[in-house]
């Protein structure tokens, strides 16, 4: 019997590894419905070649276009929040949550909330409000599956260990463009450098983040709140070839590691095959021809946002909320090039002084509760924009 399955964010880039992996497993899966955002020809074509009885597309306005880019096809369409909160709803064994961003956050909470299989690859369920939806989805019986490499090397290197059992939780970073660079360089960094990811093509977000290091301080909160470990058992090791995404340390003093070459098919098939294997198309590891693989201490100085990142995790309560939100406001204004890249920690560190202070030490007990959090912190991060229009 194959396995049904719904993708949200199928027009993103994870989307398409999905695609990928889904199509050459046609005896496998079948695919229910496919969700994006805006792009109503990329989500046609997604939906056909998927064989998907059903399309919704976030942008009512887009609409339109999906309907005629569907004609043919048979294949049922809808528009806005509705119509994505239905293709979650609608009957599935795996959901794979690919909605970046806050978007992703309620259809992500829905379809846990109904019990999927949820191959979760939206950081912002776990970094926005991670308490609340893990809780969620335990109750409802839900199986949350990381996509992210690091936390997939890391469930894969776990096997049935249970956190007790785990001395140490390494993350590897491969330190982003800017690995080498002196402060005062990456001071002055473009954005075309540091859209120039090393290793993974990905959307400008994440690769911002992680030519800042924010996207590893992110997925240590994402790490607390999917493997339920504390702060002071996470670490980051930097690893310029990212080929081992994750490492776990036993009591007994074994590691074990998750390694394979920097494809996120990889982690994709290990989500949607689980428990069992289910074969990728991707380049094999050949060690012997990478020759070395090498490790070091990641840079606080230079990477600040890592720090905040950390400091936010151990502050606990609403702090890792209030850092993403100021975060993704901070990565826009660099984008728009309102801001260097030291300006994105400088922001983010004003903006969670200026709240997190103020705010109850337990999390948002909800996602509601998270979500309306984030949308305060994004407001106070674009006051803090417009208050110092130098920060660098
Ligand atoms: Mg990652």
């Amino acid at each position: 019997m194959s396995a049904v399955v719904t993708v949200l964010g199928a027009t993103g880039s994870l989307g398409r590894s999905a695609a990928d992996v889904l199509a050459a497993h046609p005896d496998r899966f079948r695919v229910e419905a496919v969700v994006g955002g805006r792009d109503a020809p990329a989500l046609a074509a997604a939906a056909r070649a998927l064989g998907a009885r059903f399309a919704a597309i976030a942008d009512p306005n887009a609409h339109d276009a999906l309907r005629a880019a569907l004609a043919g096809s048979g294949i049922a369409s809808g528009s806005g929040e509705s119509a994505v909160l239905e293709a979650v709803a609608r009957p599935a064994d795996i959901v794979v949550a690919g909605i970046a961003g806050t978007a992703g956050v309620r259809p992500t909470h829905a379809a846990v909330s109904l019990g999927r299989i949820v191959a979760l690859a939206n950081k912002e369920c776990l970094v926005c409000a991670g308490h609340a939806f893990m809780r969620d989805a335990a109750s409802a019986g839900a199986t949350v599956l990381p996509v992210d490499s690091e936390h997939n090397a890391i469930l894969q290197a776990l096997g049935r260990h249970e956190a007790a059992e785990v001395e140490r939780m390494i993350l590897t970073a491969s330190g982003g463009p800017f690995r080498t660079w002196t402060r005062e360089r990456i001071a002055t960094a473009t954005l075309q450098e540091a859209l120039a990811h090393p290793n993974w093509s990905m959307g400008a977000k994440v690769t911002i983040d992680s030519a800042t290091l924010m996207n590893k301080g992110l997925e240590l909160v994402e790490a607390h709140h999917l493997f339920g470990v504390p702060v002071e058992v996470l670490g980051v090791v930097v690893h310029a070839q990212s080929i081992v995404h994750g490492l776990v340390s036993f009591c007994d003093g074994s590691v074990v590691a998750g390694l394979a070459n920097p494809d996120m098919r990889v982690p994709l098939a290990h989500c949607l095959g689980f428990p069992d294997r289910i074969a990728t198309p991707v380049k094999r590891l050949d060690l012997a021809a990478i020759g070395r693989l090498d490790f070091e201490e990641p840079d606080l100085d230079r990477f600040p946002a890592l720090r905040l990142a950390q400091a936010s995790l151990a502050a606990g309560g609403g702090a890792p909320t209030i850092l993403n939100a100021a975060n993704e406001i901070a990565v826009e204004a660099f984008l728009q090039g309102r801001i260097g890249l030291f300006g994105i920690p400088a922001l983010v560190e004003r903006v969670v002084e200026r709240m997190h202070g103020r705010n109850d030490p337990s999390p948002p007990a909800s996602v509601e509760e998270a979500l309306a959090l984030d949308a305060e912190a994004r407001a106070r991060a674009r006051e803090e924009l417009l208050a110092v229009n130098s920060l660098h």
